[in-house]
């Protein structure tokens, strides 16, 4: 059957290369001759491009779209929505949904790709309904991650969760780049067995592994794949469009897509290169598979790496990248995309530079442990939470269920701070009103795009991951190394207690640690379950070597250890 494709080169792709920065005037000359090419769809609205319009070029978000509409006749435009956090970062009311998504879709959205931070799909119900009433398609989509509670068969049941819903197509939307080509194989063989409805990969170059993935979804029967052109992947984008088309071509799964009419658009978006690239930031051009090592996302590992530079700490990278999946492991192994990973990773910077773990916690963390951001996959470590969340109960209803309709306040502060002149301007004050507010009053200057010598020389160096850190563990310095060959991944901790201490229980395997099942100060019998490892999709028991009393828990859930690391320290009373 003919492959469809998406192509993202006005949305996601200069999201993930250039900060959003792509100008609707660099745009609109192309559209026409993408709208001729006989894509599935257009990426060309989301969160960041709303954002990153009012904010920093001074262009009207709405007007983009009505734009690229006009000259878009025959395909579809398709936009990613935060569910609930519509293209914000918080929940909003459920009228301002509605209000939001009419205004969509009567400016020119056809697809609506929606997804939760944690797969709660309580949170994409709403958005979901709305979409059905003002006749658009729903795209459901699978927020992709890897941890000790996401499963291949959790997501296929998610898929089918998604179609009863209502979803005219399944998206997998893999953000970080995580898939490999066999898994890919494995997940969608998953879903199309639960659910008849188009397939949609979304991957991202980031780990070099995304057209590997993309051959292999397409041999297990996917139907969409999302691609950019040329000029606009690769790196941390999307596979290239012109590949792709011709990788398919004269096999039973040709797109149709005339490779002529795509190189003269791929030539046309390599003129805008020097242009834009003083803001292609080197570290994202190359493949790095330390989101694989360390399970942080490139675009996260970034944030990490200016949060620390800001606060003088950037020698502390080591104990954050340890202490990332210990605070996801906390707050019930949420995939990490926006506004979860910043939750999570701002949250691990404390614990490592503010004196102590959670001695200091942000807002957003202190939500997220009342409940207000959704039910996580897994629950949530109930001592840190009464340590963060204190008397606060932790709601269990869908959180925008508890705030009041906001719209028509909304409209009423707009229209007294006199910045009405069309419907839309309600929507925008109401997404983002300290912003929205100056835009509206055309107080916002299109920013400059430096030219290269403008550049300080920093900002072109690329992030270099030290190849050994220390890491402070309870008090104790361990150094760390970095270990370059995959399924070796990260030497721990662990490592250098090997067959050193008295009483040490190896794992007899490499892999992730799923649970640890005793406690400190638990008595146990030689034999007796101590912890369960996940190795090459088997699911493996530890078991006590001797009998004795837990004395020190070393592995945590989530980790990643080799084989002969030791997990926990058993000792005979008195030794
Ligand atoms: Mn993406």
């Amino acid at each position: 059957m003919a492959l469809l494709v998406t192509d993202t080169t006005l949305r996601d792709a200069h999201q993930s290369l250039l900060a959003t920065r792509m100008r609707t005037r660099d745009m609109l000359p192309i559209v026409e001759k993408l709208d001729q090419a006989g894509f599935f769809s257009l990426e060309v609205w989301g969160g960041a491009t709303f954002d990153v319009c009012i904010r920093f070029l001074n262009e009207d978000p709405w007007d983009r779209l009505k734009a690229i509409r006009e000259k878009a006749k025959n395909t579809r435009l398709q936009m990613l929505l935060r569910g609930q956090n519509l293209v914000g970062y918080r929940h909003y009311a459920d009228d301002v949904l509605r209000e939001f998504i009419r205004l969509a879709v009567k400016n020119g959205v056809d697809v609506f790709r929606i997804f939760d931070a944690l797969n709660d799909l309580r949170n994409m119900e709403p958005a979901m309904r709305a979409v059905k009433e003002f006749g658009g398609h729903v795209q459901g989509t699978i927020s992709y991650t890897t941890s000790p509670v996401h499963s291949i068969e959790g997501f296929a049941d998610m898929a089918l969760e998604l179609e009863k819903l209502g979803s005219d197509s399944i998206c997998i939307k893999d953000m970080a780049g995580l898939l490999s080509p066999g898994v890919t194989s494995e997940l969608v063989t998953a879903i199309k067995k639960k659910t008849s409805l188009p397939l949609d990969l979304h991957s991202h170059c980031s780990s070099g592994m995304a057209p590997m993935s993309y051959h292999a979804a397409v041999m297990a029967g996917v139907d969409i794949v999302d691609t950019a052109f040329s000029a606009f992947s690769w790196g941390t984008s999307q596979p290239p469009t012109e590949s792709l088309v011709a990788a398919f071509k004269d096999t039973p799964y040709d797109t149709g897509i005339d490779l002529g009419l795509l190189n003269e658009i791929g030539e046309y978006f390599a003129t805008l290169i020097p242009k834009y690239r003083p803001l292609f930031a080197p570290e994202t051009m190359r493949p790095s598979i330390s989101a694989l090592l360390h399970q942080i996302p490139g675009g996260m590992l970034s944030n990490l790496v200016s949060q620390l530079r800001e606060q003088d700490s950037l020698n502390r990278l080591g104990e954050v990248l340890q202490e990332v999946p210990r605070v996801r492991a906390a707050l019930g192994y949420p995939p990490l995309v926006t506004p979860t990973s910043q939750v999570v990773g701002i949250q691990a910077v404390m614990n490592v530079v503010a004196g102590g773990r959670y001695a200091k916690v942000t807002k957003e963390v202190k939500d997220y442990f009342m409940g207000l951001y959704g039910r996580p996959p897994a629950p949530m470590n109930e001592e840190i939470r009464q340590l963060v969340a204190g008397s606060n109960g932790t709601i269990d209803v869908r959180p925008a269920s508890i705030l009041e309709p906001e719209l028509e306040k909304m409209r009423a502060d707009a229209d007294k701070l006199g910045i009405l002149h069309k419907e839309e301007d309600a929507i925008t004050y109401a997404l983002y009103p300290q912003v929205a507010t100056k835009f509206l009053r055309g107080e916002i200057k299109e920013e400059v795009i430096p030219s290269p010598a403008q550049l300080p020389p920093s900002e072109a160096a690329p992030i270099e991951l030290p190849a050994e850190f220390a890491v402070d563990v309870d008090g104790e310095i361990f150094n760390v190394k970095i270990s370059s060959v995959l399924g070796k991944t990260v030497e721990t901790a662990a490592t250098k207690r090997r067959n050193g201490a008295k009483g040490a229980v190896p794992s007899p395997i490499g892999g992730m640690v799923l649970g640890i099942t005793v406690k400190i100060g638990d008595t146990v019998k030689t034999g007796e379950v101590v912890a369960r490892m996940e190795a090459m999709k088997m699911e493996t028991e530890v078991h006590a070597p001797h009998d004795g009393v837990v004395r020190e828990i070393i592995a945590y859930e989530g980790e990643v250890i080799n084989s002969g690391d030791v997990l926990m320290v058993v000792t005979a009373d008195g030794e």
